[in-house]
């Protein structure tokens, strides 16, 4: 049993091979805490939770590292708006919230949980390079990333820089100063009233996509083996990664899998806040338990795009009842190599099919719960289910940061 990954680099599916036998890096890309989360927020951890969880029960020792983006536009408006609340305030109000229901949905915390504003000097340094390889100019205290002299932009997105320009792109500040419309800051300058870090540039701020590269290069290496986050980053945010970091440090490829999960909307729209139509995991939790909520958001494949509806939970209140009371009564430990095991393993190492994985665990549920499974069934129905992290099932709690390998 080979675990076979999609990567949106190539739009293909590989056998996943680390850098370093045994071992995964990987990096997801946090939220910005200037608002609340919503449950497409909960859908991509949970997601990459079951990710790491699964890889963690093959033997892989995991290190998981995921930001927290404390500086950008959004953040420094929300301050202004609140009258100039303090950025650290709001930052630490949201992501207190959010970090509650990553918990009671059972995410296993991050290995490290790194805030940009205390990479500064990184940020300054990884921007330093950029130029220092050619690929990086200043224009007036700001430094802008030259896309044109990075050979593979455009590679993630599967298109060429002259495509590429014709999208809507939300790194479109200070066109005037820039030398390609795909340009995009890697420093800026910033105004006496906005929070500002001394630097070879003059006082300002980093840009965007800058912050994960020094983060994810400082914690992972120059290098790591799966890069997560939301489809919606591909362009700008990831394909601007690629970029940086493989002119930073010339080493290719600067992510072996880029894995993207799907969008959820509600009821065919996307959810905003502008549209009054955001769905929260909290308040979803107050009505169910937080692992029929899981069940919900594994029920669907990381890449497929999920539609919530309001009957989406109670459709699924049976599937519930059944897996969570059968690995209840599950007794003894899990038999080595059981068919079930091997069942699910086979659909997980399928591109993390949690669905098709579910779908046969419910039908052995269906067998304890008849009285027709199998001796062991139902220790093995419970470890599968552990895997997936279900605190029904025994699971270990969000509280666990470092996974080293293990049943
Ligand atoms: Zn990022």
């Amino acid at each position: 049993m080979t675990l076979r990954l999609f990567s949106s680099l190539g739009n293909e599916t590989r056998e996943f091979k680390p850098l370093v036998p045994g071992e995964a890096r990987i990096y997801v890309c946090g939220v910005t805490p200037y608002d609340v989360t919503h449950l497409g927020h909960a859908f991509s951890y949970v997601q990459f939770d079951a990710l790491r969880r699964y890889l963690h029960a093959k033997g892989f020792a995991v290190r998981y590292v995921q930001n927290v983006t404390d500086i950008d536009d959004d953040m420094i408006m929300v301050s202004k708006r609140e009258g100039g609340r303090p950025i650290a305030e709001i930052r630490d109000e949201n992501d207190a919230i959010f970090r509650n229901d990553l918990d009671r949905l059972n995410v296993l915390r991050p290995t490290v949980y790194p805030r940009a504003t205390d990479h500064i000097p990184q940020i300054i340094e990884s921007t330093r390079e950029i130029v220092a390889q050619g690929c990086g100019y200043e224009v007036d205290g700001d430094v802008f990333f030259e896309a044109g002299k990075f050979p593979g932009y455009g590679k993630l997105n599967g298109v060429t820089i002259a495509e590429l320009a014709k999208r809507e792109n939300p790194e479109s500040k200070r066109e005037w100063k820039k030398r390609g419309p795909l340009d995009f800051l890697l420093w800026q300058r910033t105004e006496p009233d906005e929070p500002r870090w001394d630097s070879p540039w003059g006082p300002g701020r980093p840009g965007w996509s800058i912050e994960c590269t020094a983060m994810s290069t400082t914690h992972l290496g120059p290098q790591i083996d799966i890069h997560g986050g939301g489809r919606d980053l591909i362009f700008p945010h990831h394909e601007n990664e690629i970029a940086q970091a493989e002119c930073m440090t010339g080493l290719v490829p600067f992510t072996g899998y880029w894995m993207h999960n799907g969008m959820l909307q509600l009821e065919g729209v996307k959810m905003s806040k502008s549209l009054g139509n955001l769905v929260l995991a909290r308040n979803l939790m107050s009505e169910v338990d937080p692992d029929h909520l899981r069940l919900y958001l594994l029920n669907h494949h990381y890449r497929t795009d999920a539609d919530y509806h309001t009957y989406a939970l109670p459709a699924l209140g049976g599937m519930y009842e059944r897996l969570s009371t059968a690995a209840q009564a599950a007794t003894g430990s899990p038999p080595a190599g059981s068919a079930l095991r091997r069942a699910f393993e086979d659909a997980m190492d399928n591109d993390l099919d949690t669905p098709a994985a579910l779908a046969l665990l419910d039908e052995a549920a269906q067998r304890v719960l008849n009285g027709t499974a199998a001796d062991d069934e139902a220790a093995a129905l419970r470890e599968c289910l552990a895997i997936l992290g279900f605190a029904f099932a025994g699971a270990r709690g969000p509280a666990t940061g470092h996974l080293e390998p293990g049943p």
